[in-house]
């Protein structure tokens, strides 16, 4: 029996966007620390407990800019963008972040470009949002079969070399820590899939983590709008 314990790094001062000079060496549009667009100031920051559902808290800032199925409109529009960069910053300044996104290449064109899985890629717009694209659509594939799918673990397999946990022997077993956001994020993810507590909300169709199977709702708001639509 495995126990984890999810952590992230926190950055006291905040995060915020701006297209500086990036570790990448170029000038991108990046998420980083604010005042800190390297990363460096490493002082600054603080190692937090995330709770189980830290997967269903991150990729519920893609709403709006994925759909339900994990697809990414081709043209998104300035606003939709606008509304993501400003939820991705408020999920930061509550679980931390890292300094690089894993992955944010399609599983097909990986295989085209044999391209790793696990390989570090800046924090841009793009590139978080494939990484939230991705869960979106292994949970619909949770949805409509019964199991995790292939595609999902060669996923998870291929980044484990990246991800950043230690075992902890305690009296109790075995504990994992998790000591970045995206090993929490899809140890997390893994363990809720393997526990059934994957749902679609029945309103808004967008994946979630829920505690109970009964769970049909993501939020108060689409609980609120299911209860007016069967009145
Ligand atoms: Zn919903």
């Amino acid at each position: 029996m495995s126990i984890y314990k999810f952590q992230s790094f926190r950055a006291t001062q905040g995060y915020e966007w701006s297209e500086t000079n990036t570790w990448t060496k170029g000038k991108a549009l990046t998420l980083h620390p604010i005042g800190d667009p390297t990363w460096n100031k490493l002082e600054s920051t603080q190692i937090i407990e995330l709770p189980d559902n830290v997967w269903s808290e991150f990729i519920k800032t893609g709403k709006g800019l994925v759909d339900h199925k994990g697809h990414m409109p081709a043209d998104p529009s300035e606003e939709s963008i606008e509304v993501f960069k400003k939820k991705i910053v408020k999920f930061c300044n509550i679980a931390g972040f890292d300094q690089y996104v894993p992955t944010s290449i399609p599983l097909l064109n990986m295989v085209k470009e044999k391209a790793d899985a696990g390989n570090p890629r800046p924090t841009t717009v793009e590139n978080i949002v494939g990484i939230i694209a991705t869960l979106v659509r292994f949970n619909h594939h949770i949805k409509t079969r019964p199991v995790i799918s292939d595609e999902a673990i060669q996923w998870l397999n291929s980044s484990a070399t990246r991800m950043d946990y230690q075992p902890v022997f305690k009296r109790s077993g075995l504990e994992f820590e998790t000591t970045n956001i995206f090993s929490s994020i899809f140890i997390s993810w893994y363990q809720s899939a393997v526990r059934k507590q994957v749902q679609k909300c029945v309103v808004c169709k967008f994946p979630y983590f829920a505690r109970y199977s009964s769970s049909e709702t993501c939020s108060g708001t689409c609980r609120n709008k299911k209860s007016k639509g069967s009145k």
